[in-house]
């Protein structure tokens, strides 16, 4: 027998209507190009995306066309995030920080037909304007001024639209919003969410289980709108009725900090290096850091120090640490502690908080090992993490069906590994690619790297997989030392100091001290690059 309840779509039309009846005095702050702060209300929001969605239509945006953006965090952003899936469009959040060629090859193979664009990126534009077809750029002005270039101003286009809108029919699973993997290997590829997707993770997101945001916080994404979806954080604050505020292109921490105090914010969301960074300048004033008591910020993307967590404490703040992937929407687990944890060991307390934490509910997870076993939950043996739910991505744009990071049995490879403790933590230990296999057991090459970092005359350390006649893989260490005592450590006194913390099939069979060790443009080791390096080291 099915249920006799209304069979209602889930869209982003109801969270966007709700936001203009209900809360239409509630203000959404904007950092602009010349540093001052924009601000006005969601009832203005919601008349100006209108007429957004009024241009599109015009402008001739058909169901399911993909309409790309390449904009800071800022109010015309979020009027974009509505008005082009009110429009029927996709909305398609481009990464500014990519080569341009890169971004050219995700307009044309998204087949983007519109683009806006903020009149600061213009120059990045330029530098691929050739190399994409558009059928139309619409300049936003975040200096303030109007465009009188090639392109149409975008208070120009939205302008003589009517604030009245009529909605289309839409499916639940319609496509809403795309964006593209950052693809550390191969070319970047598309995430589509549905409509359906974004909605049933703006609820998981809000829940108090996680974050416990309600509509009296003050919200700022500072993670990029072009940044899976700013992690959903605009979704949300619209849909619960917060006020938003956002940081346009200045992320530095002492404008975070000012912006955070003048404009009240409660919840805040970033990478770890946002966070280490804002760290060092509040604690260089502390009278500021003062006024931001009680401030949340949410950390993902890397993993969080747990010094940083304890530090953050210390100024009254708290870091909530949570995992995610582009290919999640992104949230998968975020790390809250269970009422009868409260009364634990401090250690023990910020043990768990610097792991990624508990899946949310409707993310489903497992760790798989090599041979697709599934591994215990003990918090000591590794696996794949592997993920399904409403809002996880169950194939990429135009690769449907062809790719392997899905099991025969419907699940995401997630290419993360992990271990699970018996309360259902999750911790990340490395990358599938970086782990090293050897004799059937998998190391980790990320806490070898920690462990050696924690070593007074150590840099940085980088561990990777050497290939092994006996072992199959081994681990080698590359390891930059402080000036001062390069020439006086050895490697065996590496060893030595890593011998207590881990099991002794576990220590790297070489240290080899570099001058430097190659890094990705985020900063990342480039551990492909340091194996193609280590290639002719022979091990027996
Ligand atoms: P992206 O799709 O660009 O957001 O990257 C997702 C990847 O970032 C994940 O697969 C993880 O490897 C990494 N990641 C995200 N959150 C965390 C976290 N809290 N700790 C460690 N790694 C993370």
């Amino acid at each position: 027998m099915k249920g006799l309840m209304m069979d209602y779509p889930l869209t982003l039309v109801t969270i966007f209507e709700r936001v203009g009846k209900l809360f239409p005095k509630v203000e959404v702050a904007s950092r602009m190009a010349d540093r001052s702060i924009h601000h006005y209300t969601y009832g203005d929001f919601y008349r100006r995306t209108k007429k957004l969605a009024n241009a599109l239509k015009r402008a001739g945006i058909k169901k399911g066309d993909r309409v790309a953006t390449l904009m800071w965090n800022h109010y015309g952003h979020l009027e974009a995030y509505f008005g082009i899936p009110l429009a029927e469009g996709v909305l398609h959040t481009l990464n500014l920080r990519l080569h341009p060629d890169d971004i050219a090859y995700i307009i044309n193979h998204a087949e983007d037909k519109i683009l806006i664009v903020d009149d600061v990126l213009l120059p990045l534009y330029q530098q691929f304007a050739d190399k994409v077809k558009l059928e139309k750029v619409v300049v936003f002005p975040l200096t303030g001024k109007k465009h009188e270039g090639p392109f149409i101003d975008y208070e120009d286009f939205i302008g003589p639209e009517s604030e009245e809108y009529e909605y289309p029919q839409f499916d639940e699973n319609d496509a809403a919003g795309m964006c593209y993997t950052s693809g550390t290997t191969g070319r970047p590829k598309g995430v589509l969410y549905s409509h359906r997707a974004i909605v049933l993770h703006t609820f998981g997101l809000g829940l108090g289980a996680n974050f416990g945001v309600t509509q009296k916080d003050v919200m700022s994404p500072i993670v990029p709108m072009f940044h899976v979806n700013a992690w959903g954080i605009p979704f949300l604050g619209v849909m619960i009725g917060a006020k938003q505020v956002f940081p346009g292109p200045y992320l530095d921490p002492e404008s975070l900090m000012d912006l955070f105090i003048k404009e009240k914010v409660t919840f805040t969301a970033g990478v770890p290096t946002l966070w280490l960074g804002l760290l060092q300048v509040l604690e260089k004033n502390p009278d500021k850091a003062e006024q931001l008591r009680g401030l949340r910020l949410a950390v993902g993307g890397a993993a969080a120090p747990e010094a940083m967590i304890r530090a953050y404490d210390k100024l009254g703040m708290t870091i909530i640490h949570a995992w995610g992937m582009t290919e999640t929407t992104p949230l998968g687990t975020v790390s809250i502690l269970k009422s009868y944890m409260e009364d634990l060991p401090e250690d023990k307390k910020y043990e768990y908080r610097a792991k990624q934490g508990l899946p949310v509910p409707f993310v489903e997870v497992r760790a798989v090992d090599d041979s697709g076993k599934e591994v215990p939950w003990d918090g000591k043996t590794m696996g794949e993490l592997q993920v399904r739910g409403p809002w996880i991505a169950a194939s990429y744009f135009k690769l449907e069906g062809s790719s392997d990071k899905w099991t025969e049995d419907g699940w995401f490879r997630t290419e993360d590994v992990v271990t699970i403790d018996e309360e259902g933590y999750i911790k990340i230990v490395d990358r599938i690619k970086d782990v090293i296999k050897s004799g059937g057991e998998w190391i980790s090459s990320v806490e070898l790297e920690n462990a050696l970092m924690g070593h007074p005359a150590v840099v940085e350390a980088a561990v990777v997989a050497v290939p092994h006649p006996k072992w199959q893989e081994r681990p080698v260490a590359v390891v930059v030392l402080k000036e001062e005592y390069r020439g006086k450590v050895t490697e065996e006194e590496l060893k030595e100091f890593l011998k207590p913390k881990f099991a002794k099939w576990w220590l790297p069979d070489r240290i080899i001290f570099v001058e430097e060790i190659p890094k990705t443009s985020t900063g990342k080791f480039m551990k492909r690059a340091i194996r193609e390096q280590l290639k002719d080291l022979k091990l027996d």
